[in-house]
């Protein structure tokens, strides 16, 4: 048996990093990353068969937990029948017509592989049906890795980007401009100055990417005022809030504030495929039908609509349809993030915290942050001493302070109290500095 250690060594020779994604490195934290050899329910364990209860269930997608049965035997039949045609499928259409059943402000849906996919297709799809270039994102908010979304700009200034990797040329990212999270203000004056020129305005409606923080419901009902006034489409990144802090998504959780409210365009992903690799957009009918075959747009996939993917996500829709899901779920988390809170003010650790649904976020502060500037005042190495703190005791959260945590109908009331007592061990090894 390999140690994680002993893991990580040979995955450096032959792997940039030793990882297929950045952030499972443990670069901000430190340390050697866990290799997973297996997991179940709400736990996985390591390489060295070191047990975990696990908060990042994949980034979003596991809400049942791992391995759930019904799951599990709707992909071995799947599989059976066949990984990939390239030809359509009934699956696709009944996936396309259970996802449009939670989500009113969709009449089409293009399925895809992965969440950037979806998120650089309807930055093109919008570009495309409004005959514009430029589009707005916000400072914190991560919508893949496309090009033209790259760029984060800095300290709340509306400028257009400055790109944020190497190997993307400033004139693929000078159309998009980079305004801050929640500022009213900075959203009049970029649509005062640039609402002709406007195609889309993109956000991810509950961040995930800067750790948890909500776009106020002034802020959302003022974003969608602007983009109807201007004629610019209101595209709502849900690939990690949707079907995750509600059946309908976080646009449900607003439409109850601000009545009748529908974004343009959604991008999903994580939950619609149960863990597979598997993510779509949608809109109403007539943009979506901007899209080829149908019209100039283009746009394809050699593995969308995966026959293996389409049953994962299927079957994974299907129980969390159930009613009371959600109920129990954010029940749940409520008393994760509530028990952590209370341990925190017990030690006397500044902490605040919030949840929706199954998805929920914490930070080592005295109040919730409102945009990625305040997010980034939390003292890293504070965090980084809660995470290995946890880690040691059997939880695993994400290995960097900007990210959002999750919950899974696997997580039992059990889970739950060991973590908060691991949480309260390391709380009181942070106040004693
Ligand atoms: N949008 C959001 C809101 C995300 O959280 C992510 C991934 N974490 C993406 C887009 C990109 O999805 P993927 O990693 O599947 O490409």
């Amino acid at each position: 048996m390999s140690t994680n250690e002993e893991l990580f060594a040979r995955a450096q020779r032959v792997i940039p990093g030793g990882v297929n994604s950045p952030v499972r490195a443990f670069r901000a934290v430190g340390g050697v990353p866990r290799f997973v050899q297996r997991a179940q329910g709400a736990y996985f364990w390591d390489a060295e068969d070191k047990r975990y209860i696990d908060y990042i269930g994949s980034w979003g997608p596991m809400i049942l937990g791992h391995g759930h049965p019904a799951v599990l035997s709707a992909v071995q039949e799947a599989a059976v029948q066949g990984f990939s045609f390239g030809a359509p499928t009934e699956r696709e259409i009944e996936l396309a017509e259970a996802i449009l059943a939670h989500l009113p402000s969709m009449d089409m849906v293009r399925l895809v592989s992965s969440g950037t996919e979806a998120a650089m297709s309807a930055i093109r799809l919008a570009r495309g049906a409004t005959g514009r270039k430029k589009i707005i994102k916000f400072e914190g908010c991560y919508h893949g890795h496309a090009d033209a979304l790259l760029v984060k700009a800095g300290s709340g200034l509306a400028t257009f980007g400055n790109p944020t990797s190497a190997g993307v040329p400033p004139e693929v990212v000078q159309d998009t401009l980079v305004l801050e999270y929640n500022d009213l203000a900075g959203l009049e004056q970029a649509f005062a100055e640039h609402g002709a020129a406007l195609a889309c305005l993109m956000i991810e409606p509950i961040a995930g990417n800067m750790n948890f923080v909500r776009a106020s419901v002034p802020f959302i009902r003022r974003c969608r005022e602007l983009c109807t006034q201007h004629g610019a489409l209101f595209v709502f990144d849900e690939v990690m809030t949707g079907f995750r802090v509600a059946l309908g998504g976080a646009q449900s959780v607003y439409a109850r504030e601000i009545p009748g409210f529908v974004p343009d365009i959604t991008v999903l992903g994580k939950v619609i495929g149960g863990g597979m690799p598997l993510a779509a957009f949608g809109g109403r009918r007539a943009v979506m039908e901007q899209l080829a075959p149908l019209g100039p747009v283009y746009q394809a996939g050699t593995l969308s609509g995966n026959p293996v993917a389409t049953a994962c996500g299927l079957a994974t829709l299907h129980e969390i349809g159930k009613p009371g899901f959600y109920e129990a779920l954010a029940r749940r988390t409520q008393a994760l993030v509530a028990g952590l809170r209370q341990a925190a003010a017990d030690e006397g650790v500044p902490f605040s915290g919030d949840s929706e649904g199954g998805m929920f976020g914490f930070f080592l502060l005295d109040a919730l942050p409102q945009n990625y500037r305040t997010v980034m005042t939390t003292d890293g190495a504070r965090f980084n001493q809660l995470f290995h703190g946890l880690l040691e005791r059997g939880v695993y959260i994400a290995p960097a302070l900007y990210e959002a945590g999750f919950v899974s109908a696997a997580h039992s009331d059990e889970d739950i109290a060991q973590t908060v007592d691991a949480a309260r061990a390391v709380f009181r090894l942070l106040a004693r500095g």
